[in-house]
């Protein structure tokens, strides 16, 4: 039998609409290109975000439509995200960080038709230009003052937004609409696109709340370090607004005396990002002998966070919880908030759940399979690739059979290339990655593809990169290389040679000679006795 209960779709904007009636004194604080720093509440920001929808419409844009994004972490970002949800457009957020080949690819892939840039993101469409989508045309985040000098045919946004009504009659439509579309470098070939709903961010937006307890209270500041190009900014700019909380934007300035004083300025209680981040901030609090004065709240995601990190924030009370997600998880996969029973408990004690990745968020099954397909139990000791399922979690990759079939098992649920363990209280404990990356600050690097660069170089006869630890970037990577006769290609021989397919961050930091890789009984390249044998190396 089934409940007589009304359904109305899940969407986006009603979040926005949400806050701008029960929150009219929170809203978004951002640093801009400009080189202002702008207040707005969420009332205004709901006007803004109307007369935006009137200007898309204007230029034609539609329902299913791609628009993409080329932008820092600022209130016309956040705009953008309502805006193109509310009309039923798909909002893509682009890495500024990809090499122009990897962007043009995405930005064809997706097919998008219109790109938004921030000002000082202007010369990094310019280098895609000639190999983006045909017809797309360009919008500066920017009033007609402060437009850059650009080769581009580009709009004004300020401009598109004058005159327009600040209300806005939001359409319906099925909650299964998508809404966002964010790439993920995959381990070969092209970055792989997850496609988000309306259904998917609203419930994500009301779980992480109830989950990462210690980061949301009406009336408090939060600052999304994570950039809005990054998986939505781990789904921030919902979460705040829903919870009543300002956001508190940092622009393109992330280095930790930046940070810091804006985190002092505007009375930051909660901060969320990588740890590479944390550790820049870190150093200026402790030149500082101080916190901001607010700051009670951080949360470290998209690596491990190290154990002597946590407990030095801790030292200056500042309470540390770490997360797990993935972009294909929209992404938040399980939270690091103290259960009751160790709350007041000594630090030493909570360390155990600190230095975890967390506990499995409500709506998500976890399962943990062997190599042999065999499902592991959740004993904490036991190991096995990590397979998540739920609401949140994608159903394949945009426009991508093939990558979808590699992920997606025969039951629907996702392999995440992590190697883990559960304990029975759900805690998660990262052992080991299945997929071949780096991860460098943050962002990823493919193996495989500097691999397969490199080894075209013709002093190159084999080679293998490895991931070796860094204490700024965490991770960097590193080739190790048999060489073709007896000269010995050196790294500017290989950066010069593989410079053109990518970013100058992406490619390998030194360069290691040995006879012969090591090889797996299946015959592949065994990474894991590569990174036992240089396991001294020291990274220059
Ligand atoms: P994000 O960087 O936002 O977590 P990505 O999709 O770029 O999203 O990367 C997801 C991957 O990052 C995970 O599969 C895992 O390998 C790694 N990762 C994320 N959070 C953690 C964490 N807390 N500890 C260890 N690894 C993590």
């Amino acid at each position: 039998m089934k409940g007589m209960m009304q359904h109305r779709p899940l969407r986006i904007i009603d979040i926005l609409s949400h806050a701008a009636e029960a929150f009219t004194d929170q809203g978004i604080i951002s640093v801009r290109d400009e080189g202002d720093i702008h207040h707005a509440t969420y009332p205004e920001i709901l006007d803004r975000t109307a007369q935006l929808a009137h200007a898309l419409d204007a230029l034609g844009v539609l329902m299913g439509d791609r628009v993409a994004t080329l932008a820092w972490n600022g209130h016309r970002h956040v705009e953008l995200y309502y805006a193109l949800a509310g009309i039923g457009a798909v909002c893509h957020t682009v890495n500024p960080r990809l090499s122009p080949e990897q962007m043009a690819y995405i930005l064809n892939h997706a097919g998008d038709s219109l790109l938004c840039i921030d000002p000082s993101l202007v010369p990094v469409a310019e280098a895609v230009a000639d190999e983006a989508p045909k017809g797309l045309r360009y919008i500066i985040l920017s009033d007609r003052a402060h437009m850059p000098d650009t080769t581009l045919d580009a709009l004004c946004y300020e401009e598109l937004l004058e005159g327009q009504p600040t209300t806005y009659h939001w359409p319906d439509f099925p909650e299964e609409t998508a809404s966002g579309l964010c790439y993920t470098s995959g381990t070969t070939g092209h970055p792989k696109g997850a496609l988000y709903s309306h259904r998917s961010t609203v419930l994500h937006a009301l779980t992480v709340p109830l989950a990462q307890t210690s980061s949301f209270a009406a009336g408090k500041r939060v600052m999304p370090v994570v950039p809005m190009f990054h998986v939505n900014a781990w789904g921030l700019p919902y979460n705040a607004p829903l919870t009543g909380m300002t956001m508190v934007m940092p622009g393109r300035h992330l280095d930790g005396a930046s940070l810091w004083q804006l985190m002092e300025d505007h009375d930051v209680y909660s901060a969320w990002g990588v740890p590479t981040v944390w550790a820049g901030l870190l150093a200026e609090i402790e030149a500082k002998t101080r916190a901001p004065h607010a700051f009670r709240d951080l949360v470290v995601g998209g690596s491990a966070a190290p154990a002597s990190m946590t407990e030095a924030y801790e030292g200056f009370g500042v309470t540390v919880s770490q997360a797990w997600g993935m972009t294909e998880m929209s992404p938040i996969g399980t939270h690091g908030v103290v259960p009751p029973r160790l709350q007041n408990a000594p630090l030493s004690e909570q360390m155990q759940i600190k230095t975890s990745a967390g506990r499995r968020k409500f709506g998500l099954d976890f399962k943990l399979v062997d190599d042999d397909g065999t499902c592991m139990p959740h004993d904490g000791e036991a190991v096995g690739e990590l397979y998540v399922r739920g609401n949140t979690v994608i159903t394949g990759y945009y426009n991508n059979p093939e990558a979808t079939k590699a992920a997606m098992d025969a039951e629907g649920w996702f392999g995440t290339g992590d190697v883990a363990s559960l304990t029975p209280e759900g805690q998660l404990i990262i052992r080991d990655r299945a997929k071949d990356l780096v991860k460098s600050g943050g962002e990823w690097i493919s193996s495989i593809d500097l691999e397969n660069a490199a080894v075209s170089h013709p002093l190159v006869k084999t080679c293998a990169i490895i991931a070796v630890p860094h204490p700024k970037w965490d991770e960097r990577p590193v080739l190790v290389v048999v060489p073709e006769g007896d000269t010995r290609p050196t790294l500017d021989d290989i950066h010069a040679h593989m410079g053109k397919h990518f970013a100058k961050w992406q490619l390998p930091d030194d360069i290691l000679f040995t006879d012969e890789l090591p090889l797996t009984a299946t015959g592949k390249i065994s990474k894991l006795t590569l990174r036992q044998q240089f396991a001294d190396y020291i990274h220059p």
